[in-house]
């Protein structure tokens, strides 16, 4: 069988061949196609890098169509790879469908070897721009191609010479090393390579090649792409392409440079080009943050012509692809060529902004503006920002890199603040620059703040993306590894010192300052109202508080879908629902459950008040008993600690007594134990409690002229008796309250469906609720048949191993726990055509899952108050998709 076609010139594709070419390659070609000046290769596919992995042998067919394409590259451009004379030279890229910034590899100046080095000086007159591109590729053909695992042969190990000869002759910058340097550099690092390798440095230019193909596929396996994988959900079995393109160079001398500018401004989504550069430098000097980068401001200043035809190609680019650009650019001899362009990455702000900008612009349309921005980084636009009622001075100034503002402990590495944020402290990574190893780091950080680096460094790309408040180029922070400490002036900050950083301004506080929650004005309040034109799903939001509630509506909550009364009473009311629970007798019941009466009551009004005539659904108390009482050891503990120091009779006496009780109650199963509806029916008392303090508050906050609509949920049933034995006990409390409190309210009744006999046998409940809410946190759980306070164990395991397409706590299981809501849709609506239907888990707040619930037919989800937008957003976004597959597929 003939072998498929693994290898395209960039001729030869277009921007609609992601899946294959990855993005990288697509955008390569497509830009070919219109002219730019893009310099010439070809993209092996993301399918030939799939049967790499899978067999571990170099794929049938693909070195004849790499060979084959080169000699076309070769031919077109008049050169050949390797040659002593005026050689070409390539880079190989990965790419992947989905852009993963940094996390796989690139190797650059392939073809370097003795010969081609000396072709290149006589070629160039360049001698030092020539010993600089060699060093470079040694460096990195060791450390990405060669090194595996040993660190004699990873880049920092170069570098180290590098320093050396730098300190040696007393220079600062790499481009002040004189050719001499650069020279000895080469020859230092060919004999570090041969002392640690045991054989000389690969010479041969199509071994190279052939090598580096390898190794960018085998990068897209490394730990740091597929942390970034697991974080993005982009599916581990696309695989990554690899581009070889013909080298240009931005280090030939003070007419060259490289840069990596945006279209728009990605922190703030301003309309101005933004960017960085830097002059006789290569294009990782940039993105990796090795040196600070000048401002794109400043290559207007200094290479006036080139900016007006850059400026040129970021509007061509901006109008072809109607959004956004990320371009990354080099600058050889006074000549233009856009190595790169992709849709840039952007904050939840910058996002909204631009989109909304766009449609005023008359470049998209809503709908289009909508589908551009990812529900998920709205809750970007909800950060705190700092604020300094003393009027505190910043310690230092850095790049205002990702915005927001971030207080927390110093931790100078990414173990350290991942151990940290374990521990519960709110972190800020302090690093000299970050690299894609330190991924973990920087999510488990509120902040980050980086001495060296500029706008366009990892550390900034990354925290953008996630939203991490970010300061980098901090220059005025010197950075200790060895002693763990930073200093500033004269102030040093140690490990574990709390420090407050504002992303938004750039400035760095050894104080701990205050926040405030962002509001949803301006370009966000314009973009949200367009999500309500189009949705059809409502959102609630799952609120136990009156300030919950009252954030979750400024949010665009349009009622409550989940209230957790057993919520309101831990904290300083545990106790009493410890006493209501081990009460012996009923009465010793009644007296505790009398306290909690008049809290339940005047919680109840406080959240009624904040909702204003919304809805509110109240689930009636569902303590898994092991949340609430105390622990049987801690309880021995304490007897023994009694008895030893010879406490009174009676107080031992109490304390066996509790003992015994607690030890009666455990049980092996809690979640599946005595709770939800099930301890309402067994312990009598509690239900009448709280609908009567619901049933009260309503009429209270009635009779003071506030519309009050209270939708009373029972939970866990499984069976449609245990709804109306309970029914039957609200019905009446409902009416003895009402005629007390003299008022009349309008009630609903309904049930949560979390249990799975509950969704099969809905035309049976159906009949006696008017709404149903899908507690999707215990029915997968329930269906699936694992432990929601153990499956973090092993379900992360299960993905990443590629059993489990994605986590289902986090993201329904559309086809089993899915499956089974669609029946119980179905049935509801048979009986009760008018039912209600919404969900409350957790999943009400994903993306995917507000999608399901969408196709199903749900009237609302509900989610926390923060993931208001993000599921507003997401139905619209479902509505708009209808019948076009979900924008979400990765
Ligand atoms: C659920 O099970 O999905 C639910 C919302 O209830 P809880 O998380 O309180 O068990
Ligand atoms: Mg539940």
């Amino acid at each position: 069988m003939a072998a498929p076609k693994r290898v395209y010139l960039f001729a030869e594709g277009d921007k609609s061949m992601r899946d294959l070419l990855g993005g990288k390659g697509a955008n390569l070609a497509e830009m070919t196609h219109i002219g730019l000046p893009v310099p010439p290769g070809f993209t092996i596919t993301t399918e030939t890098c799939n049967d790499y992995l899978e067999t571990g042998e170099f794929p049938d067919g693909l070195w004849d169509q790499v060979l084959d394409a080169l000699a076309k590259v070769e031919k077109d451009q008049g050169k050949t790879l390797g040659d002593p004379k005026d050689p070409l030279l390539f880079s190989v890229r990965s790419g992947s469908k989905f852009s993963m910034p940094g996390m796989m590899d690139t190797i650059l100046n392939l073809g370097l070897n003795a010969e081609s080095l000396a072709g290149i000086i006589e070629a160039t007159g360049n001698a030092r721009f020539a010993y600089d591109s060699y060093r470079r590729f040694i460096m990195m053909f060791s450390d990405v191609v060669l090194a595996e695992g040993r660190a004699e042969l990873e880049k920092e190990a170069y570098e180290e010479i590098l320093e050396e000869i730098k300190h040696r002759l007393g220079v600062e910058l790499d481009t002040d090393i004189p050719t001499e340097g650069m020279k000895e550099l080469v020859d230092r690092s060919l004999a570090h390579f041969e002392q640690h390798y045991g054989s000389a440095f690969p010479s041969d230019p199509k071994e190279q090649l052939r090598l580096s193909i390898l190794a960018v596929f085998k990068s897209w396996n490394n730990p740091r792409a597929v942390i970034y994988r697991n974080k993005e959900k982009i599916d581990h079995k696309l695989g990554t392409a690899v581009n070889c393109q013909t080298m240009v160079f931005g280090n030939m001398g003070d007419d060259c440079g490289t840069g990596v500018a945006f279209t728009r401004n990605p922190a703030t989504g301003e309309r101005k080009i933004f960017g960085e550069f830097l002059r006789n430098a290569q294009g990782e000097d940039v993105v990796a943050g090795v040196r600070t980068p000048q401002s794109i401001d400043q290559l207007a200043e200094e290479f006036p012509a080139i900016y007006g035809e850059f400026e040129a190609v970021c509007n061509k680019l901006e109008d072809h692809y109607r959004d956004m650009q990320d371009i990354e650019f080099t600058i050889e001899k006074q000549r233009l060529y856009i190595l790169q362009c992709r849709s840039g990455k952007r904050t939840g702000v910058a996002a909204v902004r631009t989109a909304v900008e766009m449609v005023n612009e008359g470049i998209i349309s809503e709908q289009e503006a909508l589908l551009r921005v990812a529900p998920e980084s709205l809750e970007q636009l909800l950060h705190p920002r700092l604020t300094n009622p003393t009027n505190a001075k910043p310690i230092a100034r850095g790049l205002n890199a990702g915005p927001g503002g971030a207080v927390g402990h110093v931790a100078f590495d990414s173990p350290a603040a991942i151990k940290m944020e374990a521990e519960g402290k709110p972190v800020i990574l302090v690093r000299k620059i970050t690299n894609p190893d330190d991924l973990g780091g920087m999510l488990a950080s509120k902040g980050v703040l980086t001495s060296e680096g500029g706008r366009t460094s990892h550390a900034a790309l990354v925290a953008r993306q996630y939203g991490i408040p970010t300061i980098c180029g901090c220059k005025d922070l010197r950075i200790d590894d060895a002693s763990r400490t930073a200093t500033v002036g004269g102030i040093t900050l140690n490990e574990g010192d709390v420090i407050s950083i504002d992303g938004t301004a750039g400035e760095v506080f050894n104080v701990a300052l205050s926040t405030e929650p962002a509001s949803m004005s301006g370009d966000f309040g314009v973009f949200m109202s367009w999500t309500d034109k189009y949705r059809k799903l409502g959102v609630r939001t799952n609120a136990d508080t009156p300030e919950q509630s009252a954030e979750a509506v400024t949010f665009g909550a349009e009622g409550i879908g989940l209230c957790r009364t057993e919520h309101m009473f831990l904290g300083d009311r545990v106790e009493v629902v410890r006493e209501m629970i081990l009460s012996e007798t009923d009465d010793d019941r009644k007296t505790a459950l009398a306290k909690l009466l008049p809290l339940q009551r005047e919680d109840f009004v406080g959240i009624f008040r904040a909702m204003d005539g919304k809805p509110v659904t109240i689930r009636l108390i569902d303590p898994p008993l092991h949340e609430f009482l105390p622990h049987a050891e801690e309880v021995r503990h304490e007897l023994n600690a009694l008895t030893q120091a010879g406490a009174p009779v009676a107080e031992i006496a109490a304390q066996a007594k509790l003992l015994a009780k607690v030890e009666d109650l455990h049980e092996q199963n809690p979640m599946l134990g005595l709770r939800g509806c099930r301890l309402s029916i067994v312990l009598p008392g509690i239900t009448e409690m709280q609908v009567s303090a619901i049933i009260g508050a309503a009429c209270e906050v009635k009779t003071a002229g506030i519309d009050v609509h209270p939708e009373i949920m029972i939970p866990l049933v499984g069976h449609v008796n245990e709804l109306t034995y309970l029914q039957e006990i609200l019905d009446r409390v409902a009416r003895e309250t009402m005629t007390a409190e003299g008022a009349e309210v309008d009630y609903q009744f309904g049930t949560m469906i979390e249990v799975p006999r509950a969704a099969l046998t809905a035309a049976e409940i159906a009949q006696h609720a008017s709404f149903f809410s899908f507690g999707t946190n215990d029915l997968t759980q329930m269906t699936f048949g694992i432990s929601r306070d153990d499956a973090g164990k092993f379900l992360p395991e299960y993905v990443q191993m590629g059993i489990l397409k994605g986590d289902p706590t986090e993201s329904i299981d559309t086809t089993g726990v899915g499956r089974l809501m669609e029946i119980c849709v179905r049935e509801a609506r048979e009986v009760n055509p008018k039912i209600k239907l919404g969900i409350c888990g957790e999943h009400g707040g994903d993306p995917a899952s507000v999608e399901f619930c969408h196709q199903i037919g749900l009237n609302y989800v509900s989610c926390s108050p923060k993931r208001v937008p993000v599921a507003r957003l997401a139905a619209a976004q479902a509505a708009l998709s209808e019948g076009k597959g979900s924008s979400r597929d990765k």
